[in-house]
């Protein structure tokens, strides 16, 4: 059993101002798994006095100083990896292979993304008469979800940190426990004190307190679209710049040249990996409709081939991660289902032989893009299949959303799916897979306004000063 009761503010472990706790439930179980506190808003203004403080000193040091820090960090990371990727397994219900892998991968990913980008990040520029220099914000708060906990956190630490930013992190109450390890981790490294700092508790009560927050220059938060449209409201008083990583509804366009079973087989598997709780998942998935019953033998099989049970034994995927979220998928599969889609693999319930823990049957449907399954996140392992006559109409399909986040497209000739790749008006396009810590990653339209990842999530929590002549 874990109890996280102190949070770490000035460089030591406090504990709240107002003792409450909150138990935090294991989904695969259903069993609690440990305890830890709810903050209050007193928390956070010890926490922001904090980092305002060290502001001072951390804003003006060197890269080199910087850099110590990161580096110090990555090998603390590297020796509590595994515990890390536990942590993530018990609080979120993530296969113990994937936890351990790409989980904890991401995190490590970002750290040395943010270590290379530092190394060569141009801090001062001439251009012309003008010296432009780019100038760490001040104090931010961090607001994250639960859904890839370590590549959340990781992703706005560390740029932050490069950045020369002080920083308040609040983590997501489902999943606490790796924040919690992270921040031991940050510690442990000689982070100076102030630099970090970190507030479990209540979104609507610490999440607003740091958006609220007269001393608190920046907010990064990646979550919902209601609660980021809440956060910018919260900020406007403030003038604070904030930056917004919300949904995605993306497609997958399986172009006629590619290989049409394998591309099918791949996007099913995909969808599935972390019970669906992706947000550039690619959720829609669009096939030539004269090659619809191909793709639907394929998507079945590869569906009904996803290993479903113990998030620590080798299987595919673990549950989801709340009883909430569970109801909520429950809905929208419902909802296919009166709204006349064809469900060709999974369906309502759990798994058989399962009868305890948030487990959801990997479920896909032939649909159409205005079913609500098409235009709403669903976040779960959820796919809709949608036929398109010929790539205009697939573009279309795919453009036909509130959100623009991530898409997908496959084919033979990587030209013409780079042409495709400009026509969607989305933040990433993965053309036939790929993978790059120092690609962008952000949205259009509701999927919200940030870019993080490499180079440019330094520019999150950078000013811009011109000094003329
Ligand atoms: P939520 O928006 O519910 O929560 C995200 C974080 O915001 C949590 O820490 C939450 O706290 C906090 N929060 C809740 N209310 C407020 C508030 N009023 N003010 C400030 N903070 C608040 O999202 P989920 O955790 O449910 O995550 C899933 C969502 O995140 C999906 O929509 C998904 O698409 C999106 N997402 C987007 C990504 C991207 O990069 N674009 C990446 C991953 C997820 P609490 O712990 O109390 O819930």
């Amino acid at each position: 059993m874990r109890e996280y009761l102190k949070f770490y503010i000035d460089g030591q472990w406090v504990d709240p101002t107002t003792p409450k706790t909150a138990e935090v439930i294991n989904p695969a179980t259903e069993a609690v798994s440990g305890t830890i506190s709810l903050g209050s808003a007193a928390d956070v203004d010890k926490a922001v006095a904090a980092a305002r403080r060290a502001f001072a000193s951390w804003g003006e040091t060197s890269v080199k100083d910087r850099l110590d820090i990161l580096l110090a960090i990555q090998s603390e990371y590297a020796k509590r990896s595994d515990e890390l990727g536990d942590a993530v397994v018990e609080e979120m219900g993530a296969p113990v292979g994937l936890g351990r892998g790409f989980h904890v991968g991401l995190g490590a990913g970002h750290l040395q993304t943010a270590i290379d980008v530092l190394k060569e990040f141009p801090f001062e520029q001439q251009k012309g008469a003008s010296l432009i220099r780019y100038e760490p914000i001040g104090v931010c708060g961090l607001i994250t979800p639960w859904n890839w906990p370590m590549n959340q956190t990781c992703v706005k630490i560390f740029p932050a940190l490069a950045a020369g930013c002080t920083m308040i992190l609040k983590p997501p109450q489902l999943a606490p426990y790796s924040a919690q390890i992270l921040a031991e981790i940050i510690h442990d490294a000689g982070t100076p004190a102030g630099v970090f700092n970190m507030v479990q508790g209540q979104g609507s009560v610490i999440g607003t307190a740091l958006s609220t927050h007269q001393d608190v220059d920046m907010i990064s938060f990646t979550g919902s679209e209601p609660v980021g449209v809440q956060i910018q409201k919260d900020a406007a008083e403030t003038v604070k710049r904030v930056g917004l990583e919300l949904g995605g509804k993306s497609a997958w366009i399986v172009l006629d040249d590619a290989d049409l079973a394998a591309n099918v087989a791949g996007a099913t598997g995909g969808m599935m990996g972390n019970s669906g709780q992706t947000c550039s998942a690619g959720s829609r998935l669009l096939v030539p409709a004269s090659r619809l019953d191909e793709a639907v033998k394929a998507a079945t099989e590869a569906c009904n081939a996803v290993t479903v049970g113990d998030p620590l034994t080798d299987v595919a995927m673990g549950p989801v991660v709340s009883k909430s979220q569970f109801n909520i998928i429950q809905d929208y599969i419902q909802k296919g289902l009166d709204e006349g889609a064809t469900l060709i693999a999974g369906g309502l319930g759990r798994p058989d032989g399962l009868d305890k823990g948030w487990f959801v049957k990997p479920t896909v449907f032939v649909g159409t893009n205005d079913m609500v399954i098409s235009r709403e996140e669903i976040f779960g392992p959820v796919l809709v299949i949608i036929p398109y006559q010929d790539e205009a109409d697939a573009i279309r399909i795919a453009n036909d959303s509130l959100f623009g986040l991530g898409g997908y497209v496959s084919g033979q000739d990587a030209d013409k799916c780079r042409q495709i790749a400009r026509k969607l008006r989305t933040g990433a396009i993965w053309v036939n897979g790929g993978f790059d810590f120092h690609a962008p990653f952000g949205g259009y339209k509701r999927s919200g306004n940030g870019r993080e990842w490499g180079e440019y999530g330094f520019h999150e929590y950078l000013e811009i000063k011109s000094i003329i002549g």
